[in-house]
């Protein structure tokens, strides 16, 4: 998630590693460089002249160049083979039901000079929410108690779950931090702007409670105690056409009471875990945390169970645009919408990170105008 705000104490210190990883301080290293560039007319009015093709084209190619492969599985002289794509979400049990043609819509970043939007496209559905973060035995072997057997409420189906969604997201916070780290050095006015180097501590702090967190999985892995995994169930009697997982730290509770600060800088920030796809006739809900956290979560959850079906998806429908864009679609949702309700759609998700989007939206009358929960037909 890019965070929209900033903290008094977002600079770099002087006499601390300068963050292009050159080793030296940031003083004696990219400091000069970056008041240069901010007293430099010629640079800013450079980026001013690029096209908006060229500016999509910057922003996808800096993405791409941080993709890295490595494997999460917890036993390391295991891994075998190369690292594949792995799925982070189904593709036998869960993609297969939503896609038609073995294509499915997942969500894109369309960047211009204003802003960064978000845009739909269809793609391949063995190319939809793969990941470069486990080998070809991990991918295999660890994910077996989901993959072959049916969600029946296994606390290592809970565990693993929880755990695919941790590591997709790991893998996804490493490349933002790299994204952040190469725009420096391609453009080191921004070491001393003070939102970017918000946004760069954020990244760093997000990547030290990732790799916290699945270094307590791995330990619950190796004590064979799964039970650590809190995980709300609920089953809807009918197939829903997208599918989600994700992990993300959540702001508010149901009734928008403030669980945890998510733009403190000095705040542990916890996460949750959220799974929601099709089975066949039926779809599952799967919401888990950590038992460590239930002083920030257990309240939250107690809520969740006291929701009725209806409102629980309305809740969902918010939650899920809110605070991830690992999203898939059904060709028949998608293109069973109205033109106002699909830009509802984009708009909106892209709304969680533009305040001014917002507003136009909520102006509009058009912010979440949508139920990924509708049935097409
Ligand atoms: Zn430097
Ligand atoms: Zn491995």
């Amino acid at each position: 998630m890019i965070v929209v705000g900033q903290s008094a104490d977002s600079k770099f210190q002087p006499y601390k590693p300068c963050p292009c990883d050159s080793g030296k301080n940031f003083k004696f290293c990219c400091y000069p460089k970056a008041i240069e560039a901010k007293n430099s007319k010629s640079q800013k009015e450079r980026y001013e002249e690029y096209s908006d093709g060229r500016i999509n084209y910057e922003i996808h190619k800096l993405w791409e160049e941080t993709d890295f492969k490595t494997c999460f599985g917890f036993d390391k002289e295991k891994c075998k083979k190369e690292i594949k794509s792995a799925h982070s979400i189904q593709n036998n049990r869960i993609l297969n039901r939503i896609s038609v043609d073995n294509h499915v819509y997942r969500f894109s970043n369309k960047a211009t000079k204003r802003d960064i939007g978000v845009e739909l496209k269809k793609v391949s559905k063995n190319k939809a929410s793969t990941f470069f973060g486990f080998c070809d035995f991990h991918d295999t072997e660890l994910f077996k108690p989901i993959e072959l057997r049916e969600y029946n409420e296994e606390p290592l189906q809970n565990f693993l779950f929880a755990f695919r969604a941790l590591c997709l997201e790991s893998h996804k916070k490493a490349r933002e931090l790299e994204v952040r780290k190469n725009i420096f050095r391609k453009r080191p006015e921004l070491m001393i702007d003070r939102a970017s180097v918000f946004q760069y501590q954020v990244s760093c702090l997000d990547i030290e409670d990732y790799a916290e967190s699945r270094e307590l999985f791995k330990q619950d892995y190796f004590n064979n105690d799964f039970s650590k995994i809190r995980t709300f169930y609920r089953k809807l009697d009918f197939e829903i056409e997208f599918a989600t997982s994700s992990a993300f730290a959540i702001q508010h509770d149901i009734y928008g009471n403030e669980i945890q600060d998510i733009y403190s800088l000095k705040e542990d920030i916890s996460t949750i875990y959220v799974n929601v796809y099709p089975v066949d006739g039926g779809t599952n809900i799967l919401l888990s945390y950590r038992t460590d956290q239930d002083f920030k979560f257990e309240g939250y959850f107690k809520q969740l169970e006291t929701l009725t079906d209806q409102k629980l998806m309305q809740h969902l429908n918010r939650l899920i645009i809110q605070y991830t864009e690992n999203i898939f679609f059904s060709p028949n949702f998608i293109e069973n919408l109205t033109e106002r309700e699909r830009e509802s759609l984009t708009d909106t998700i892209q709304s969680s990170i533009n305040l001014t989007k917002r507003l136009d939206l909520i102006l509009d009358d058009n912010y979440f105008n949508f139920n990924l929960f509708n049935k097409s037909t």
